[in-house]
């Protein structure tokens, strides 16, 4: 399957039934994510267990298919994973968006579909929103934007 059919469908799917989509009670870490430049609004909760691992992450909100999908692949991706496994994924995915490092599936799974959007600049900020969301959800939570 070569990485243009990965997006497509793997977009499609996520952004028709994204996973996770749904708040989680306190306590939790929570920040909000906004893409003034297409309007994307996700809201970011992750709960961490007592071994510093990711027991519970979950989005709401509304954007556009990438910013769904992308928060949708993010969760699944996340869930499980102790702190700083779930930080050096962020770091990797995004390198991997701004065209830093490969899309390698064998790493990062699915989430190399992400890296469709490189043929399209303006959807980059679409994708890494949830991504910049929940780093700041981990530091503490707080509102960012991406302009
Ligand atoms: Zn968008």
């Amino acid at each position: 399957m070569d990485l243009a059919d990965l997006y497509r469908d793997v977009i499609v799917d996520h952004n028709r039934n994204p996973r996770n989509f749904r708040k989680i009670a306190p306590p939790c870490e929570h920040a909000e994510g906004l893409n003034p430049l297409c309007g994307d609004k996700l809201q970011v909760y992750v709960r961490l267990d007592a071994d510093d691992r990711i027991e519970d992450v979950s989005f709401e909100g509304s954007g556009c298919a990438i910013s769904v999908a992308s928060a949708s692949l993010m969760t699944e991706a996340l869930r499980g994973l102790p702190r700083p496994e779930a930080e050096a994924l962020y770091d990797r995915i995004h390198g991997m968006l701004t065209g830093a490092e490969e899309a390698d599936i064998d790493k990062v799974g699915k989430l190399a579909a992400l890296a469709g959007v490189r043929a399209y600049p303006s959807r980059v900020k679409c994708a890494s929103l949830c991504w910049h969301t929940i780093h700041s959800a981990l530091a503490g939570g707080g509102v960012v934007s991406t302009e």
